[in-house]
């Protein structure tokens, strides 16, 4: 199937063509129609699958849909911050002709360059959880409070300890009215455990 007949409307279509998308990967093929149909996700897929495309197609198209394009619109968390900003390079080249906004949230830069970028108030946010969190605790202005979209990427990496508290506290501040795309490359328990995040009971799991 085609990128179209999946459901992506056509900016995008011309934006994947740009990328030299031509055909859905499988995890696209599978995932995508399935959130715009406004399911929750969970994906089993490696990175090299097209996973970033997977989510990304799905929220800039529903950003897209809603009236004002609001900032704050999602949020993807990352274990690393090479992940993240690959992921944002990704958002920002299918948004490019669109005007889509992003910040990147990762520990290791300075705070005050994060603020400047979120003063801009971006639509995607994509960060690693303890600066993200540090954001959402001292940036004036910031907040996940109108959040459409939640993604959790290697979540297999992102439900260890060391990321347990943050994460609680991210869940806290973003509204239970929203979408939960979760992916993985290895499909465990606590991955299975983690469908609680999902507030809709539609989950579709992709194995
Ligand atoms: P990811 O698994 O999301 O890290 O993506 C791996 C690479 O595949 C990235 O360089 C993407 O630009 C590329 N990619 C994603 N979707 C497609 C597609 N449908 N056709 C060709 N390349 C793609």
């Amino acid at each position: 199937k085609s990128f179209k007949e999946l459901g992506v409307c056509e900016p995008l279509v011309e934006a994947c063509g740009k990328l030299g998308w031509e055909t859905p990967t499988k995890i696209q093929a599978e995932a995508i129609p399935h959130a715009l149909e406004g399911k929750d996700i969970i994906g089993l897929a490696q990175t090299g699958s097209g996973k970033t495309g997977a989510f990304a197609l799905p929220i800039i198209q529903a950003l897209l849909d809603s009236t004002q394009h609001p900032p704050f619109f999602g949020c993807v968390l990352s274990p690393t911050r090479e992940l993240a900003i690959q992921i944002a390079e990704q958002f920002e080249a299918l948004g490019a002709d669109i005007g889509l906004r992003t910040a990147v949230l990762v520990g290791g830069v300075d705070m005050n360059q994060q603020q400047i970028a979120l003063a801009k108030r971006p639509h995607i946010i994509i960060g690693t959880p303890g600066r993200l969190m540090d954001h959402l605790s001292n940036t004036k202005g910031f907040s996940l409070r109108a959040l459409k979209y939640l993604v959790l990427d290697e979540a297999d990496r992102l439900l260890n300890e060391d990321f347990e508290k943050a994460l609680d506290d991210i869940l806290k501040a973003i509204p239970l009215d929203r979408r939960t795309y979760l992916f993985s490359a290895t499909m465990t328990k606590k991955i299975e455990a983690a469908s609680k995040y999902s507030t809709v009971d539609t989950l579709k799991q992709q194995y």
